[in-house]
């Protein structure tokens, strides 16, 4: 998110809307809608602007994740495989069109000489990717020598290639290089390679990609990685939600960026002012070194908070839990005091691997998690895939649909191939036996898909009985996510079929505006504090409180401090989010007042302007 005027309202938004250069005062105010200025220059240094996500300072050598080669493995297909795997290579290469135009776009708003220098080349990468050569050559290998898509994909570059290799012409000799970039891009998207060379990297190290997938930031381990930056993505993609979870400090978006880094370069990543600084000035690098340092000292007070309540000053308590996206953060969630786990999203069992994971190990999985949180509550959610998070071990059942936000996603794929359901089912019901467990169901919209659920719920608990397996006793509470306009809308008929409510709000805002969460063109519309959202979530927590189902948020508006006097003014008891985010929002929590907070709300939300509501939050939160 990009704009001061809704920046604000969140972490990262609020990062964004500050971003300025802490040495020059003034400069660099983002414009709506566009992808920030060039970098500034300062004798080497270089500052370029994107959107802050995650908080925090990274100082370290940059490693460029898009340096690695893709390579695939060759295989005969049978002649009745052949157009399925053209269709694949079709998919894959439409989808190389997009990442390029998106780039060349992002390219466009850049000035200087190393902007068309990159305008030119990715204009070259798109006449190859288009040119019939390149596509019927690859077509042709798969149906004539029954070859698997990507063997064909690099016999034909590794060709063409060659071609441009013999040539006299220096300048055409070297359009093999490109030739195989662009092959390399295809593979890539064929394959879904992630970035696996994270490891043997010094600690510290930043990642600099094009576009750093959710699956990427899960082989990021933040003992070895100090942050991350990137040209494409927007503050609210699975990406961003990881980097905060894991507490590595990143910026996306960032214009220009591949073109003006190196390899083993000092940058710094600053999270909060959505800055990226290659090269810094010895006074820079001082600077950063105090904010890292004072960051530090700061977030070791609040971990003091760690055993005291969530408790308003007027006796309310809030239950606060952590959202889990990763096994690894388990430890974290501990010692950031979460009273459990408002969001297990079981999608990491599916990252980063071909095959699908099945029941024993699932259930050894999440029973880990379970038995790890020592009776505490764990809320397992089932597959949400689909949309920006692509399992590529779901590649046959997710087609490719034109508009995945909008498609076969989530409860729709668990309820269209039952077995993924079944599966997902039976390993929670196994997890429940050790420990407290709710099983929480994705992108509901309808009241049959709850009923569908539960009663496969049903036979899958009454066969494992059958079996002898020992299950939870009684079932876990089956609820839903709150994340689709219609489902906040039809919330009084959902409670009467769900056990409780968790609201989305990254998807619930998504939705209801229309702003791809992932999009970085369009995040400077993405408004939490738009007045038809806060309707919408008033009016699923009012028919939460009626039915007397609990209600949690498990949204990344959870996790932002700025807006705990709303979810408490409105009588939401219960909030989850990453576990760095959870002392923040309890020390703003101890400090107000659930009176107070209750007339706020009442207050913002028949407000028609966002700006105004965001005045009101910051007035109490000032106070308080
Ligand atoms: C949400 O949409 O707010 C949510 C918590 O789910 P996810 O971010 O995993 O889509
Ligand atoms: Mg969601």
């Amino acid at each position: 998110m990009k704009t001061s005027g809704k920046a604000k309202s969140k972490s990262k938004g609020k990062a964004a809307s500050r971003r300025r250069d802490p040495s020059e005062s003034g400069a660099g105010q983002s414009r709506p809608g566009q992808s920030g200025p060039p970098p500034r220059r300062r004798g080497s240094e270089r500052v370029f602007e994107g959107l802050g996500v995650s908080p925090g300072i990274a100082i370290g050598p940059i490693h460029l994740s898009e340096s690695t080669e893709v390579h695939a493995v060759e295989y005969q297909v049978p002649a009745g495989r052949a157009q399925g795997e053209v269709e694949r290579f079709q998919a894959a290469a439409e989808k190389a069109l997009r990442q390029l135009k998106k780039l060349r776009r992002k390219a466009s708003e850049f000035h200087g000489a190393s902007a068309e220098e990159l305008g030119y080349l990715l204009e070259a990468h798109l006449q190859m990717l288009q040119s019939t050569r390149l596509q019927e050559g690859v077509r042709r290998r798969i149906v004539d020598g029954r070859i698997n898509a990507e063997s064909a994909v690099m016999r034909e570059i590794e060709g063409i290639a060659a071609v441009f290799g013999a040539m006299d012409d220096a300048y055409l000799a070297s359009r093999g290089k490109e030739v195989r970039e662009v092959g390399y891009r295809i593979l890539r998207n064929l394959t879904e390679a992630n970035f696996t060379s994270f490891r043997d990297l010094e600690a510290g190290t930043i990642i600099v990609g094009e576009d750093i997938t959710p699956a990427d930031t899960a082989l990021m381990d933040p003992k070895v990685i100090g942050g991350f930056a990137s040209a494409l993505g927007g503050a609210e993609g699975h990406t961003a939600i990881m980097a905060r979870s894991l507490g590595l400090p990143a910026v996306l978006g960032v214009p220009g960026l591949l073109a003006g880094v190196e390899p083993g370069a000092t940058a710094i990543v600053d999270g909060d002012q959505g800055l990226v600084i290659v090269h810094p000035t010895k006074r820079r690098l001082a600077h950063y070194q105090k904010v890292r340092d004072r960051l530090a000292r700061a977030s070791a007070a609040l971990g003091k908070l760690r055993n005291l309540p969530a408790a308003t000053r007027d006796g309310r308590v809030i239950g606060l839990q952590a959202n889990l996206e990763l096994p690894s953060e388990l430890e974290q969630a501990a010692v950031s005091g979460a009273e459990g786990i408002g969001l297990l999203r079981t999608e990491f069992m599916f990252m980063n691997r071909d095959d699908l994971p099945g029941e024993e190990e699932q259930a050894r999985l999440l029973g880990r998690i379970v038995k790890g949180m020592e009776g505490r509550p764990v809320t397992l959610r089932t597959l949400d895939v689909g949309g920006e998070k692509l399992a590529s071990a779901l590649g046959d059942h997710l087609g490719n649909p034109v508009n995945p936000a909008l498609g076969l996603r989530a409860i729709r794929l668990s309820l269209k191939v039952p077995e993924l359901l079944e599966t997902q089912f039976a390993a929670m019901l196994r997890a429940g036996a050790l420990g407290h467990v709710r099983i929480l169901l994705p992108m509901i919209s309808s009241v049959e898909e709850v009923r569908d659920a539960r009663a496969i719920l049903n036979r899958v608990a009454a066969r494992l009985v059958r079996q002898g397996v020992a299950i939870a006793d009684p079932l876990p509470p089956l609820g839903v996510m709150i994340e689709i306009p219609g489902a906040a809308l039809a919330a009084d008929s959902l409670a009467r079929e769900a056990d409780f409510f968790a609201i989305g709000t990254n998807d619930l805002i998504m939705y209801t505006l229309a702003i791809d969460r992932g999009e970085e063109q369009v995040a400077h519309l993405y408004n939490p504090l738009h007045p038809a959202v806060l309707r919408l979530i008033q009016f699923a927590i009012d028919a939460a409180l009626r039915n007397d189902k609990p209600v949690s948020v498990c949204g990344e508006m959870a996790g932002d401090p700025r807006y705990s006097c709303l979810f408490v003014g409105l009588g939401v008891r219960e909030l989850s989010m990453g576990p760095k985010a959870l002392p923040r929002v309890k020390d703003r929590i101890r400090k107000m007042e659930s009176t107070a907070a209750t007339q706020l709300a009442l207050s913002a939300i028949i407000q028609r302007d966002p700006g105004e509501i965001g005045k009101l939050l910051d007035a109490f939160n000032l106070e308080v």
